[in-house]
């Protein structure tokens, strides 16, 4: 069963700061609890019965304002509060106050994300039931990829199959992509409307975006995020008659295939020791020849995609790296552009000894710059949110 937690993070916008942040995990089962993080003082683990997410906000707002390790001192000070919503299907192409009407485009898209979208609609209602006129903005996953153009989105379905059910890609992580393209702009010192930039969140989910001066026109993740690169767990693109194929020979049901894609394969499954490439770089580097199989399948992967969005934007200025193994593994990202060259760039290997910091990383004078760019999902929500409501007034 999957059990959907609660990240949150209360900025003062005033200057951006984080004031506090943290997760509540276990939602409906035993042993739930949330963790509290205030800026500049302890953590704090609160263990409660945490039986819905009604109750989960309920305690993360009791949290914020607690007199020792609360940042506020009273609910009226939050302003507004921003979700991060996966999917917004064809209707959503930015973020927005959310309404009645758009809790109703969300029910709708509910079968496009059966995992995400359910929590994010309780979050919503809970938020709304605790904080009655606060405003509530939200941010989709699939917003900054509505720019794609249609020869980029559509499968090699029958159309009815578009018009009928909206089997198309979508793609995902945008904020991501948004965030990190832009910051990749600022350090370049030019503007988006002069930059084809590729950017690379390679996390436990991982997806390449293809952005032409400022606009999303292509991206690795589909009608799911199941598609496009090989990831922690899941397959990334196969050959699709795979599915029949396993299906009659294993006799395995749609659920369970679903199961094999997305939870088994990938780099843990080609791998066989985890789906955490901290895991899989130990194991390779003491000679585990699956663990290091799979991380030149993950490497090569996003090799052939970048030379794909390079086509596809007539050429690149900047190639950027951005979540967990994006911003922290050197010897992946080391691994990925290794064989650039052609595209008149190399890694100076001095420069990407980094972890975790926004910096270029390509030798100096390279022709395409490639950067590492934290990702920061959170901001670009707590921005969002802040514009529009600034809107309203
Ligand atoms: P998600 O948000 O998709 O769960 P993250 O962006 O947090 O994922 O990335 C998590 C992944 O990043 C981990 O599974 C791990 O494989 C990888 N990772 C994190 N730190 C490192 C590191 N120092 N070296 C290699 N890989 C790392």
């Amino acid at each position: 069963m999957v059990v959907p937690s609660i990240k949150y993070q209360l900025f003062n916008m005033q200057d951006e700061s984080v004031l506090a942040k943290g997760l509540v995990e276990r939602i409906g089962l035993e042993g739930s609890v949330l963790t509290h993080q205030p800026a500049g003082k302890d953590k704090v683990v609160l263990n409660g019965d945490i039986k819905n997410h009604s109750i989960g906000i309920k305690m993360v707002l009791d949290a914020l304002t607690h007199p020792d390790y609360g940042v506020i001192s009273s609910m009226k000070e939050i302003s507004a509060v921003g979700h991060r919503v996966v999917h917004g299907g064809e209707k959503f192409a930015d973020s927005v106050l959310i309404t009645p009407e758009v809790m109703k485009a969300l029910e709708d898209c509910i079968e496009m994300a059966p995992l995400h979208n359910p929590p994010n609609i309780l979050g919503i209602n809970a938020c709304a039931e605790l904080m009655p006129g606060v405003p509530q903005v939200g941010v989709f996953d699939t917003a900054f990829h509505q720019t794609m153009p249609k020869h980029a989105f559509l499968y090699g379905l029958p159309y009815e199959a578009y018009e009928k059910y909206g089997l198309r890609r979508y793609g995902f992580h945008g904020t991501s992509h948004k965030y990190v393209s832009q910051r990749a702009a600022e350090l370049m010192g030019q503007h988006m409307s002069n930059l084809r930039i590729i950017t690379c969140h390679l996390g436990n989910g991982a997806s390449i975006a293809a952005v032409k001066y400022g606009k999303s026109v292509d991206t690795s993740m589909g009608f799911t995020p199941l598609e496009g690169l090989v990831m922690g767990t899941r397959s990334g693109e196969i050959d699709p008659a795979i599915i029949p194929f396993l299906m009659k020979k294993e006799g395995m049901t749609a659920d369970q295939i679903d199961t094999y894609l997305n939870k088994k394969s990938g780099v843990l499954g080609i791998s066989g020791v985890s789906s955490d490439f901290r895991d899989i770089e130990e194991a390779a580097a003491a000679g585990n020849e699956r663990a290091q199989l799979a991380l030149d399948i993950f490497a090569y992967k996003v090799k052939k995609f970048i030379g794909g969005y390079v086509a596809a934007m007539g050429g690149v200025d900047a190639i950027v790296f951005t979540a967990g193994l994006g911003e922290n593994s050197p010897s992946m990202r080391d691994k990925i552009c290794n064989g650039l060259e052609y595209l008149g760039t190399r890694i100076d290997p001095v420069k990407n000894n980094i972890r975790g910091k926004a910096q270029e990383i390509s030798v100096d004078g390279a022709k395409v710059k490639i950067f590492v760019i934290p990702t920061n999902e959170e901001l670009v929500i707590a921005r969002d949110t802040k514009a529009i409501c600034a809107s309203l007034v």
